[in-house]
């Protein structure tokens, strides 16, 4: 099954290649990933590129904000358990809607406009449209 991305929460973009890109084996991690040395200094290796990366805050939050993308693998220094937390976390303090609060939020700071969010009559995913392609 193909997932899509929430559009609420862009993919932080980088002219330079981000070391999951340029190595991304070094990132592959799943829940139940054994704890033998190699994968201890494998994950290691990924957390402290990503420590490194600068597009690390916005990577985190669209790691978050899109769990079926990201049921594995290190994005931003997280595992897939570690994701699972703090998802929990934002869902306890903002609720299940969570990302349309922090998006909403981002766009605020960016001075972006708000995106329309229609919804399909026969009940399918809300879908974001960017405000200033609505007609
Ligand atoms: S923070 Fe995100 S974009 Fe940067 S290296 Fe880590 S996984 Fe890649």
């Amino acid at each position: 099954m193909a997932y899509e991305a929430d559009p609420r929460i862009p993919f932080p973009y980088s002219a330079t290649p981000t070391a999951c890109r340029a190595e991304p084996e070094l990132f592959a991690y799943e829940h139940g990933d054994s704890n033998s040395d190699d994968i201890t200094i494998r994950v290691d290796q990924a957390t402290t590129a990503c420590a490194a990366c600068p597009l690390a805050p916005r990577c985190l939050k669209w790691a978050l904000a899109n769990p079926d993308l990201t049921q594995t693998g290190i994005w931003a220094a997280t595992t897939p358990r570690q994701r699972c937390t703090l998802r929990q976390r934002l869902i306890d303090r903002l609720g299940p809607d969570w990302v349309a609060i922090v998006a909403e939020h981002d766009r605020r700071r960016s001075g972006r406009p708000t995106p329309r969010v229609l919804t399909a009559p026969d009940g399918d995913a809300p879908e974001a449209v960017p405000a200033a392609s609505s007609a």
